[in-house]
């Protein structure tokens, strides 16, 4: 997932079937699928009709001994982003061919499936030892966590669009793509454009590889220490011939990511990358052998560059941080339940922080650039009641309700929540910064993050069917980071991880010749009220901070603001109107409240945000100098 979901008002849910008892207990639990003799299972893809936005999955299973049946399962969500999102929403046309030999396809025959829950089909096998299994699944999301089908391109993401034989998850799949005429086909594994045909070792690493099929996609490459590197390109906007520098750009963040880890364990990596101006929204996703970004702007514009270059960072870090050393829950996965890890902060949250340490190791941001984008991180946590509440690792435990997971039901969460993705950055700065100032410099987090690298995954004997090496947790990880800095730092993790203590930032940033300084926002006040941002025309509440002026004016989530002051608003004029207004000022509001008006009296008060600002101590001592330059441009 990308570091621009870093925003503190979260989209949350809080469905029934969320509603789980919290036991670290159940958290160890990972169950594994039984050792059963592997099936042979071939998967089909065909989109014959583009604008129906259903693309058309065909499963060929031969069994090895006599079942009474099969069961099929769609995921219930998808790794890298941990809402639960129920894919077999969106299946349809379910038909099972029991007795049907691979490759003979048995168009004609088939019975319906039967639907035995939410996301699981069965098909009795009536004494036979194969089976066609068929169905249509509707996908017309460009993002990365789900699909997209339309007359332009097709794109998934794997766990949206197909089944997994329950039981079988780890046996090896193939996959065979039928694009239409002239569409060519490009993923992580392909080796050649016009590829029709892959072969994965299992299911989650079929599903770990999203796939771009379109006729007019560009593709560019660059090799570093060895390993071939793809940009994949689809634009729906100007490029303005801004391709060639973002293909520069992005080699020269591989060189610097690769420095600090050494080379990838694979033999190639592709970007695919989409600029849909008229996107709904945008998001990045991790996956093994690449990532899949989609930005709702075009190449043309700056800020569209630079948040590509963002993305781009945090998810190519996640090739080592999550896709391979990765928390004990996160693969082999199990979809039946929403994921429960304690480690997301670490996963999601450094990988934020790296992502952009790394731009300035890349030399594409300055000093200056880089402190200013810590300083908004610590400014948004600092001022977020729900920093003071939950802990970065409650936050992550709670990951199903946070991830962008839609929400019907009103809550509280803007207000008693943290995201781990900005809390666990500053987690992973503190610490860093921490680290290299008791170790006198001899070590840091980078070092921490090699070891448990070389632990996990390179050196761990294979824990499971999924993936050389094996997950951590974070006991592991408070160990390992003990055992590098060369100091107890159990008590780090036990006030600031495991409780919401505020981060030491004083101590941290003075090892490096910095301080934190702090004074009242310029930014314009907003009386603590957030309205929906998807949404251009309404201004519509949808969290209101607590103990706030907006609060204590009786205003309500749901609530359309309608004028403020003499002015009508829109969602995009608001703010304006309420800043013509002085602190200590009463301002007449009007909203809309189901079919009333209701007018209310909004008394604006003392400064509502505190500004965080990272400043360079002006007589640092050469030791904390020298500690800063070896942490903005470690590995040269
Ligand atoms: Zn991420
Ligand atoms: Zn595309």
């Amino acid at each position: 997932m990308p570091r621009h979901v870093r925003h503190l008002v979260f989209n949350v849910v809080l469905t029934s079937a969320l509603l789980m008892v919290l036991s670290w207990a159940s958290v160890a639990a990972q169950t594994l699928p039984t050792e059963a003799t592997p099936y042979r299972i071939a998967y089909h893809m065909t989109m014959p009709n583009p604008r129906s936005h259903l693309f058309h999955v065909l499963i060929e299973v031969e069994i090895n001994k006599p079942e009474e049946f099969v069961d099929f399962q769609m995921p219930r969500w998808s790794p890298g982003r941990y809402g639960v999102f129920e894919f077999a929403k969106n299946v349809q046309q379910v038909y099972a061919t029991p007795g049907c030999r691979p490759g003979e396809r048995c168009d004609a025959a088939g019975f319906y499936a039967t639907r035995i829950d939410t996301q699981t089909w069965r098909v009795p096998m009536n004494n036979s030892k194969s089976l066609t299994l068929r169905y249509k699944v509707f996908g017309d999301d460009l993002s990365g966590t789900f699909s997209q089908l339309d007359e332009r391109h097709a794109k998934y993401n794997g766990a949206s669009v197909f089944m997994y034989v329950l039981g079988h998850k780890q046996d090896p799949v193939k996959l065979t793509i039928e694009p239409p005429p002239d569409w060519r086909v490009m993923n992580g594994y392909s080796t050649a454009a016009n590829q029709r045909e892959w072969e994965f070792a299992n299911y989650d690493i079929l599903i770990d590889t999203p796939t771009e099929i379109a006729p007019d996609w560009t593709m560019d490459e660059f090799k570093v220490d060895g390993k071939l590197y793809r940009v994949v390109v689809h634009s729906f906007g100007e490029e303005a011939g801004k391709r060639t520098a973002l293909v520069r750009d992005i080699e020269k963040i591989v060189r610097a990511q690769t420095r600090m880890w050494g080379a990838p364990d694979f033999d190639s990596y592709t970007f695919l990358i989409h600029f849909a101006p008229n996107g709904r929204s945008g998001d990045g996703m991790e996956h093994l052998t690449s990532t899949q970004i989609i930005n709702t702007c075009t190449l043309r514009s700056e800020s569209c560059y630079q948040e590509t270059l963002g993305t781009a960072s945090h998810e190519f870090f996640h090739v080592w941080n999550v896709k391979r050393l990765r928390p004990i829950e996160l693969g082999p996965w199990d979809f039946t339940k929403p994921l429960q890890t304690r480690a997301l902060w670490i996963a999601e949250g450094f990988t934020n922080y790296y992502g952009q340490l790394m731009l300035r190791r890349a030399g594409l941001w300055d000093d200056e650039q880089l402190f200013h984008s810590l300083g908004g991180t610590i400014t948004g946590i600092e001022n977020s009641p729900g920093s003071r509440l939950m802990s970065a690792e409650e936050a992550s435990v709670l990951a199903p309700f946070l991830d962008r997971a839609g929400h019907e039901q009103r809550t509280n969460l803007s207000n008693i929540s943290i995201s781990y993705y900005p809390k666990g950055e500053l987690v992973g700065l503190v610490l860093d910064l921490l680290i290299r100032g008791r170790s006198e410099g001899r070590a840091s987090l980078d070092d921490v993050m090699h070891l448990m690298y070389d632990e996990f995954y390179m050196h761990s004997p294979k824990a499971t069917y999924y993936l050389k090496g094996r997950g951590y947790t974070v006991e592991d990880f408070a160990r390992v980071t003990s055992q590098v800095a060369g100091t107890d730092m159990s008590d780090f993790f036990k006030r600031h991880v495991r409780a919401p203590e505020t981060l030491p930032y004083d101590e941290a940033f003075a090892h490096v010749g910095l301080k934190l300084v702090r004074r009242a926002a310029r930014e314009p006040v907003t009386a603590g009220i957030t309205t929906d941002p998807r949404v251009r025309q309404d201004a519509r509440i949808v969290s209101i901070e607590g103990d706030s002026a907006a609060e204590r004016a009786g205003l309500r989530q749901g609530d359309v603001l309608v004028s403020v002051g003499k002015t009508n608003v829109t969602n995009a004029s608001w703010r304006g109107a309420l800043n013509i207004y002085k602190r200590g000022e009463n301002v007449p509001v009007t909203v809309r409240r189901a079919r009333q008006t209701v007018n209310a009296t909004i008394k604006l008060d003392t400064p509502e945000r505190q500004e965080y600002i990272i400043e360079e101590i002006k007589d640092a001592t050469p030791e904390a100098l020298k500690r800063r330059a070896a942490w903005l441009k470690a590995g040269g």
